[in-house]
């Protein structure tokens, strides 16, 4: 099977300053995931690698460099799914843990049940054996700014333009056929202690079914859970198209039909990244932009915003 991998880094209204930023921390995390599958390595350690690389760059809104709570903290969210067996990984409210992908993988991988929150979460993280470190250490200074201005103000955009934001998510098929998905983030800047969006939420933020596809979203957490979109656009993918679309054009439409339901139903705005279970790509967004890459049929990587 031929290998495939796309990855995002966040869909809102990326102002011009941050474009460059975005488009190579695409680019870097593609060339860390498509090392791996262009070598017959496995979409799980596909999906990982370009997340922890997303999620080491501060110009994405997970790991180091997520946005702040209302108490100027990080709360991380991430999952990883398995399309062959439906299982997930999920990992929520962390302040401790730097690649909130790995915890998430270990969850995937060693416990018994698919999610943990908390405190629970970063104690079975430590009982992994991966470090926790300080939860200031995953606080960037643009973060911090952003959060003065947002605490001495009303919270407002305007704080954060100019520093730039956006949840990260990444699919992979491999030469095996194995389908993996994966989204990590900060969640929402100056969200309530303990909210939780989309993002760790099996079929809201993200989902895989080796018989149809698989997706990670982003966007307005509220909004995408209310439609439930990742699993909406699975379903989608494992279904006919309109007049008898394939391949490229038939995952093309399921991204937009989830953008038309995400802002009639959903009444939100946001993005998503999908893989047919062939590994063709697409993508859809209904803000003014979102940091998308993948690999063409050619090997070449294709950024966007
Ligand atoms: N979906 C994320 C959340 O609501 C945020 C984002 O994608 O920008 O937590």
């Amino acid at each position: 099977m031929k290998p495939s991998l796309i990855v995002h880094g966040g869909a809102w209204d990326i102002p011009d300053e941050a474009v460059d930023a975005c488009k190579q921390g695409c680019i870097q995390a593609l060339g860390e995931g498509w090392k791996i599958l262009a070598s017959g390595g496995a979409a799980l350690d596909a999906v990982e690698a370009a997340i922890v690389s997303l999620e080491n760059d501060p110009v994405f809104d997970a790991g180091f460099g997520s946005h702040l709570n209302a108490e100027g903290k990080v709360e991380c969210d991430a999952i990883v799914m398995d399309g062959a067996t439906l299982r997930a990984g999920a990992a929520a409210g962390l302040q401790r843990v730097k690649n909130p992908i790995q915890l998430a993988r270990a969850i995937y991988e060693k416990c018994p049940h698919m999610m943990l929150a908390g405190e629970g979460a970063e104690k079975f993280a430590r009982e992994k054996g991966i470090v926790l470190c300080k939860p200031e250490e995953l606080v960037s200074e643009a973060e911090w700014e952003a959060y003065l201005k947002c605490s001495e103000d009303e919270h407002a955009a305007e704080h954060h333009r100019g520093h730039e934001q956006g949840t990260v998510g990444a699919v992979a098929l491999d030469k095996d056929g194995r389908l993996f998905a994966a989204t990590s983030t900060g969640g929402t800047c100056c969200k309530l202690p303990g909210r939780v969006g989309d993002s760790p939420l099996i079929g809201c933020g993200c989902y895989a079914d080796s018989l149809a596809g698989g997706v990670s979203c982003t966007g307005y957490g509220e909004a995408i859970m209310k439609i439930v979109m990742a699993k909406m656009a699975v379903d989608l993918l494992g279904r006919p198209q309109q007049g008898g679309a394939s391949g490229t054009e038939s995952v093309k439409q399921v991204g937009q039909i989830c953008m038309q339901q995400l802002a009639e139903r959903g009444r939100g705005t946001g993005g998503l990244i999908l893989l047919d279970k062939e590994g063709n790509p697409g993508f859809a967004f209904n803000t003014p932009r979102m940091a998308y890459g993948y690999v063409a049929d050619s090997g070449t990587f294709v950024v966007g915003i």
